[in-house]
């Protein structure tokens, strides 16, 4: 059963992007840095389209611990210090997006992850005769930085504080027990420079992959508003792609 949201596409200006054919599925392709709300973001898809969203961490995770052919061979890989190889992961992804819960659309997360994965997922959902919709949560990075190191852990209770948006009522203290707060090593300003540079090395051959290859790049910044905000802009443009 299709799902029937929006009306068809036809009212489109010239700049729209490219109508989103409303009797087809939407293959979802979320990018957004560490910091960026993604975990959040995606959730609010699962919820919003009623689609499963597919990690191929977890796939792979699921096949390590039932010790089947697929896992085993990933481990090895994974003591070898190798990446899983493309066409694994291409093979995972297309007998999971092939089941019948998948009919309606999906979320991709962790996939794909290199220019030449993503050339194959473009087939694959073809394939399946979805349409894929890339949306890329846009942030400065300045803003994350603040935002990441301003985290502060109550060690004893785990509250946490955020100097900027959840301040404790005295500087550095646990306003629950008198605490002095800490700083978590993986909120230190260093560690957060070094995964966002990570990420961009890693993402942006794929954002620019797609900015070639496919009109359906959603674009929405996240770096001022709220969750809910940022998720009623990703709303609006997935109407619009929708032609509703
Ligand atoms: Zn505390």
């Amino acid at each position: 059963m299709k799902a029937e949201k929006g009306t068809p596409a036809g009212a489109l200006s010239p700049d729209s992007p490219a109508a989103l054919d409303t009797s087809r599925a939407r293959a979802i392709v979320l990018f957004g840095s560490p910091g960026s709300g993604k975990g959040t973001q995606s959730k609010y898809l699962v919820e919003w389209l009623g689609i499963p969203q597919i990690s191929t961490g977890d796939m792979l995770r699921d096949h390590m611990r039932r010790g089947d052919a697929i896992g085993l061979s990933v481990t090895d890989r994974m003591r070898a210090g190798s990446l899983v190889s493309d066409e694994l992961v291409n093979e995972l992804v297309r007998e999971r997006i092939s089941e019948p819960d998948c009919d309606n659309g999906f979320i991709l997360d962790g996939y794909p992850r290199t220019p030449a994965q993503a050339e194959e997922m473009l087939r694959l959902v073809a394939e399946r005769g979805a349409e894929e919709v890339v949306i890329h949560l846009v942030v400065d990075y300045n803003v994350i930085i603040s935002r990441m190191t301003g985290r502060r852990v109550c060690p004893k209770c785990g509250t946490l504080y955020n100097s900027v948006s959840r301040p404790p009522k005295i500087e550095g203290i646990c306003d629950l027990d008198g605490t002095a707060l800490v700083v978590r090593e993986d909120d230190r300003e260093d560690v957060v420079r070094r995964r966002l540079a990570e990420y961009e090395r890693q993402t942006q051959p794929l954002i620019d992959f797609f900015r070639r290859s496919s009109r359906r790049l959603i674009e929405v910044d996240a770096s001022h508003d709220k969750p809910e905000a940022v998720f009623r802009k990703i709303q609006a443009r997935l109407e619009s792609v929708n032609g509703g």
